[in-house]
């Protein structure tokens, strides 16, 4: 149920249930500031995962109780959600109380949030790449390997005690005390990236180092510690909003479209949401990238450069609340299309260029595999993406064309009523049963030309 590039499911949301065994790092990875696949949980599987617990903070990261945590895990953050005073703050008073700060990050051009976080202990991000290769500032075992993907260098003051620099001696990874913790600053490349977690570059010094840094401050391993979700929670009809105080302005703006999106869909489709389909969507802080389940829906608060432009935004919107018209039965073979193609139209009431754009150029993707849409079936096992979303999209303006206005108003208002919420399944035979007696029209040797295997004595609701 998504459209984003990175696609997993809602388990990413729920921290899993880890083993009871005493662990002495108890770490918080920030998502905050800047939603990754990789801080949601694949830092910790790869330096952590056999010495600490982790949790996610989705919530501000201001907000965040870190009176068990002994390690807190940020990253150089999105320029679309600056780190705010009360949250540096926040995480100046945790690291002079004893706890340990892992900053990884780099500046550039323009410099991340995240160099306002190395201000306050003392260091400045700085545009220079660094050179490689680098090394350790001080002597390790002969067998101690280091690797390093790239990065800038940054600046220190004399309180700071370089670990790593570059082959001009800069440095790459520094600590320093601060209060009673640490703080470490190290550049993003000294560290995996994979969303598979299959890189774990440098564990083996970089594990041990986490461990003796967080040890400075004890922790009650028999008492979980916190990692708390987004805070607010905001009813949007069929969707409750849920944001953080950094992500507070774009869900201002997502509330707002969905109010001109709503009345739309409701036209588009004849009925309301599903009843008791509740939907949250929880605004994320990164421009791309999301998830969704049945309940949840995740969706990038920057979506396609939003608010500049706003017609993806509108279509991700309705294309997300409009799984909850659709359930509780997910329609066959085009459950995504169907939902993207409500976006669609969505847009173009809405007086969108970009909506017809993709529509042309979804079915015009479609016809490269079959040009007069009669010969490849869309629910073989090797039907191409394409062909699944153009012929879709093509069966609706069709069927519109054909038999409108208002077609799909007609199937969804027809379905609602005929199908009953505890059916054990929708199939492609009941879905153009639902379709036929909706236009009032025998549809399954139509679907049949156009290579959709039905047969109308697969399916009970014809009759
Ligand atoms: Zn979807």
């Amino acid at each position: 149920m998504l459209l984003t590039p990175l696609l997993v499911v809602l388990a990413a949301l729920i921290t899993p249930l880890q083993d009871r065994a005493p662990r002495s790092v108890h770490s918080v990875s920030d998502l905050s500031q800047e939603f990754t696949f990789y801080m949601d949980g694949r830092f910790h599987t790869q330096y952590l995962k056999d010495v600490g617990r982790d949790v996610r903070n989705w919530g501000s990261l201001h907000r965040l109780d870190l009176s068990n945590a002994n390690l807190l895990v940020l990253s150089e953050g999105d320029p679309h959600v600056p780190y705010s005073d009360a949250s540096i703050d926040h995480v100046e008073r945790y690291v002079e109380d004893g706890g340990t700060l892992l900053l990884m990050a780099d500046g550039g051009e323009a410099m991340p949030p995240g160099a306002a976080v190395a201000a306050r202990f003392g260091a400045r991000l700085d545009v220079q790449r660094a050179a490689t290769p680098a090394r350790f500032a001080t002597a390790q075992p002969a067998d101690t390997k280091l690797e390093f993907r790239g990065g800038r260098v940054f600046e220190i003051g004399l309180a700071w005690t370089p670990l790593v620099v570059d082959a001009k001696g800069e440095p790459l990874l520094a600590k320093r005390r601060h209060g009673k913790g640490w703080v470490l600053l190290g550049s993003r490349g000294l560290f995996g990236h994979q969303p598979d977690a299959k890189d774990p570059i440098n564990a083996a010094w970089v594990t041990p180092l986490l461990v003796e840094l967080a040890g400075t401050k004890p922790i009650d391993p028999k008492r979980p510690h916190q990692g708390p979700f987004a805070e607010h929670a905001r009813e949007i009809g069929p969707l409750t909003l849920e944001y953080t105080d950094g992500t507070q302005p774009y869900a201002d703006s997502i509330a707002k479209e969905y109010e001109l999106v709503r009345p739309h869909l409701v036209a588009l489709t004849g009925v309301e949401p599903s009843a008791g389909m509740i939907t949250r969507l929880l605004v994320l802080p990164t421009g791309g990238g999301g998830f969704s389940s049945g309940e949840r829906i995740a969706i990038a608060a920057w979506w396609g450069d939003y608010p500049k432009q706003r017609y993806p935004m509108v279509e991700l919107i309705a294309h997300e609340a409009g799984h909850s018209w659709v359930l509780p039965h997910p329609e066959p073979l085009w459950n995504e299309p169907i939902a993207t193609y409500l976006g669609i139209q969505v847009g173009k009431r809405m007086g969108m260029e970009d909506a017809q754009r993709t529509l042309d150029a979804q079915l015009a993707a479609g016809r490269r595999h079959d040009p007069d849409w009669t010969k490849l079936d869309p629910l073989a096992p090797d039907a191409p993406r394409d062909l699944v979303w153009g012929k879709s999209y093509f069966v609706f303006e069709e069927l519109e064309r054909l038999h409108g206005p208002g077609a799909l108003a007609k199937y969804f208002t027809t379905k609602r009523a005929l199908v009953a919420k505890d059916r054990p399944r929708y199939t492609m035979d009941d879905c153009v049963a639902v379709w036929s007696r909706a236009l009032g029209k025998d549809l399954y040797p139509w679907f049949r030309s156009l290579a959709f295997p039905v047969e109308s004595t697969r399916s009970d609701l014809g009759r």
